[in-house]
């Protein structure tokens, strides 16, 4: 018997997690296993001779002492698919691209990544492409930045390609900050090189020779796994010079981020790496252009970075084929809130919400009513349940004032308070503002002090009206993303919740 650890599957409130894998394919899951259990587990399926005999004997007077209160009871036996089918249910209505070979990959082993398609992209590339029609699939292919605002993929790498320098760059943004939000790290942590393949492909795209990964260094996980990872890597000359035997030739270093949300913002992020303080810097000029050294940088999300391979070796009509007009290939979330089944998802874009809620999240806690979702996390907005059939989108998010954001995806149920939920997310851009822009320091600090009133029940009717004008100046007078995003939770819940501000100022909640 083969026993492997894997990657993380997504399945957050189901771990750990044991699949045993059968001789025919099927495979047994069984979730929230302690270490006690194990062993059973194991000579359940596998039967040393004479185990049955003794355990029909032993097994209910073992179960009673080990697992007086767990969900365990009466069920070791019967796997968590027999039974309710819900991780069943959680991961195969999924669609996985960035997290492709999930409950199988072994994050770091690198032969067994390249067994299963691993780098092929790479060799197809190296051989088989020039840069500019590298660049002319991936515009094709309609992908999108992942790390929030949704900018063409392809455009930004036409101009890095397209701007002058001696050097270029291409950094992979692993500096996610969001309250509730991991789609990062857990590509990081358990698909590694799989980002280092986009990576590798981005920088023969743009002509660049380094790469850099920025990872917040509270992902300690994050970088060993990436730092391995590179050094297996350059071992295979899949890094380095001359990779597999071709004229091109790359390499990736990792910087640690000290965890300030504004660094996920490009400018800031590059003066980070610079040793300067992360602070935004007005655009242009772009990074794209003049970036990290005042050189032409192409900076990708993650998560962007790992659906990269996939375009090339499946091509450009199978990713296209996934997905709305303008919103093509998948979206990893972190699905978190009153839902039954929480995680982390990868779906195709065009999947509504109330099919993630219902068919991947299994539907609402204690069968309670949804009110809302809040999206895209601080940056994001609330979209509320009549509006939920709305389809994962950037553009039709943002023409509800929400924004897909980074990927978090917050369930609300009627018990939640709306304006809470605006403070809560408030007085984190508030505090995470680097305060270099007035609109941003002062405004979010203002706006701040009137939702403290409104939840104290301490603020007046008119101040609605201020704090929603304070919200839309801080919108449209911020420096960066960061300020400009910043009222979007209490812009949206002002727009679908407004009856919950007035109930606040007339101390009915
Ligand atoms: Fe800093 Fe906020 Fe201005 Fe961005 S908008 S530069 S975070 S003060």
């Amino acid at each position: 018997v083969k026993i492997k650890s894997v990657g993380c599957v997504g399945v957050c409130n189901k771990v750990p997690l044991i699949d045993v894998v059968l001789e025919n394919g099927t495979i047994k899951r069984y979730p929230n296993v302690k270490a006690v259990e194990i062993k059973e587990i194991l000579h359940h399926h596998f039967k040393p001779a004479g185990y049955l005999k003794r355990l029909k004997n032993n097994i209910i007077n073992r179960v009673d002492t080990y697992h007086t209160d767990t969900t365990w009871d009466n069920v070791i036996w019967k796997p968590e698919n027999e039974r309710t089918g819900l991780i069943d249910t959680f991961l195969e209505s999924q669609h996985h691209i960035a997290t492709e070979g999930y409950g199988f990959l072994a994050p770091l082993n690198l032969d067994e990544y390249i067994e299963h398609e691993g780098f092929k992209a790479l060799k197809t590339t190296l051989s088989s492409y020039t840069r500019e029609n590298l660049i002319q699939d991936i515009l094709k292919s309609g992908i999108r930045g992942r790390g929030g605002g949704g900018f063409a993929s392809g455009k930004k790498w036409e101009i890095v390609a397209a701007a002058d320098g001696q050097q270029k760059y291409v950094i992979c943004n692993g500096d996610e900050g969001d309250p509730g939000a991991f789609m990062d790290r857990m590509i990081l942590e358990s698909y590694p090189y799989r980002v280092i393949e986009g990576m590798i492909i981005a920088g023969y795209a743009v002509g660049a020779t380094k790469g850099i990964f920025y990872i917040r260094a509270e992902y300690p996980l994050a970088v060993k796994r990436i730092k391995r990872a590179l050094e297996l890597c350059r071992e295979k000359n899949l890094l380095g010079k001359q990779i597999l035997g071709s004229d091109f030739s790359f390499d990736i270093s990792i910087f640690e981020g000290a965890g300030a949300f504004v660094c996920g913002e490009e400018t800031a992020l590059i003066a980070s790496i610079e040793g300067d303080r992360g602070f935004p810097k007005q655009r242009p000029p772009f990074p794209a252009v003049k970036g990290l050294n005042g050189f032409p940088t192409l900076v990708n999300n993650v998560e962007t970075l790992s659906q990269i391979s996939f375009i090339i070796r499946k091509g450009v009509e199978s990713y296209t084929q996934i997905g709305t007009e303008n919103s093509k290939g998948t979206k990893v979330f972190a699905l978190a809130g009153k839902i039954k089944n929480g995680g982390l998802i990868e779906v195709p874009m065009g999947i509504s919400l109330n099919q993630i809620i219902e068919k991947i999240g299994g539907g609402l806690e204690n069968n309670e009513k949804l009110k809302a979702v809040q999206i895209g996390g601080p940056s994001g907005g609330c979209i509320p349940a009549d509006l939920c059939d709305v389809k994962v989108d950037f553009d039709a998010f943002n023409q509800m004032g929400a924004m897909m954001g980074s990927g978090g995806l917050v369930v609300l149920s009627e018990k939640d308070c709306m304006v809470d939920m605006a403070r809560y997310f408030l007085a984190f851009t508030s505090e995470q503002s680097c305060g270099k822009c007035t609109f941003c320091r002062v405004g979010t600090q203002r706006m701040l002090d009137i939702l403290d009133k409104l939840c104290s029940g301490q603020a007046q009717m008119d101040d609605i009206d201020k704090l929603e004008e304070l919200a839309i100046n801080v919108k449209q007078s911020s420096l960066c993303g960061l300020g400009r995003t910043a009222p979007n939770p209490v812009l949206t819940t002002l727009k679908y919740f407004r009856e919950e501000y007035v109930e606040h100022v007339n101390g009915i909640c």
